[in-house]
């Protein structure tokens, strides 16, 4: 099959039907805009079956998305799309770059979730931008980004309650969207322990990338836990 893109953690190639792709997921991990580099062993495997079981719950709950199926350890049949060049981050609780920025402790409950959106740029190492400045940047239009920000309020209230389910705090997510074929806007990348913040709710314990950017160690720990949680 042919190679059409090799991110950080993910390769993505052509099949056979030209509206699909296949996604095989690596064990590589990146932090700080790729300084921070390393391989940790069978996270392909569980960020495939934990993205892999987030979409079809979303798909059970009419998120329009690319995910067709998982077809194997590491890989997975999606629908091609042309991805919005943007990064949303939905937070409900503050962590992270946002607790940096404003100097307010990591933990403390956002009462009304703060959406946020970057360009997705290495070069300029993902900028924090505005509605205008996509627009201006024609990254999409107005009446786009609605239909994203209404999406992605969606997203946020089904994942709550799922990942609350498993005893699962979700503090923070990052998700992108694309365009298929007629021009829909629908969710595709991944959601997975490298693309969210969870913690457990009783003990704030991080089952997640946090444990590779921090040098917090049991990292594959962290994210087997996940899957575990989620599996049934
Ligand atoms: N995130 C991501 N990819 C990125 C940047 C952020 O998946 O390139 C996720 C990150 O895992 C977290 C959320 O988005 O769940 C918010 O990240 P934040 O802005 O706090 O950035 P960070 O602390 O990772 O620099």
């Amino acid at each position: 099959m042919k190679l059409l893109y090799e991110g950080k953690a993910k390769k993505v190639y052509q099949t056979e039907n030209d509206q699909e792709i296949m996604v095989y997921y690596k064990d590589d991990a990146t932090a700080f805009n790729g300084i921070k580099k390393a391989q940790i062993v069978d996270k392909g495997e569980l960020n495939n079956a934990i993205s892999s079981i987030i979409f079809t719950y979303l798909t059970e709950h009419n998120i329009p998305n690319h995910f067709i199926k998982k077809i194997s350890e590491r890989e997975q049949l999606c629908k091609k799309v042309a991805i919005i060049p943007l990064e949303v981050i939905v937070r409900n609780v503050v962590a992270g770059s946002l607790a940096k920025r404003l100097q307010i402790p990591e933990g403390q409950i956002i009462e009304h979730p703060v959406y946020e959106i970057c360009y997705k740029n290495d070069e300029l190492g993902d900028p924090l931008i505005n509605d205008h400045h996509a627009v201006m940047l024609k990254l999409a239009t107005y009446d786009e980004l609605k239909s994203i920000y209404q999406m992605t309020k969606d997203i946020n209230h089904l994942l709550i309650t799922f990942f609350d389910q498993v005893g699962i705090l979700l503090v923070d997510f990052k998700i992108e969207f694309g365009k298929d074929h007629e021009g829909h806007i629908i969710l595709a990348d991944e959601i997975s322990p490298d693309t969210c913040r969870l913690w457990d709710k009783e003990t704030h314990e991080r089952l997640d990338k946090d444990r590779f950017r921090r040098d917090l160690g049991s990292i594959k720990e962290a994210y087997q836990n996940i899957y575990d949680r989620i599996k049934n």
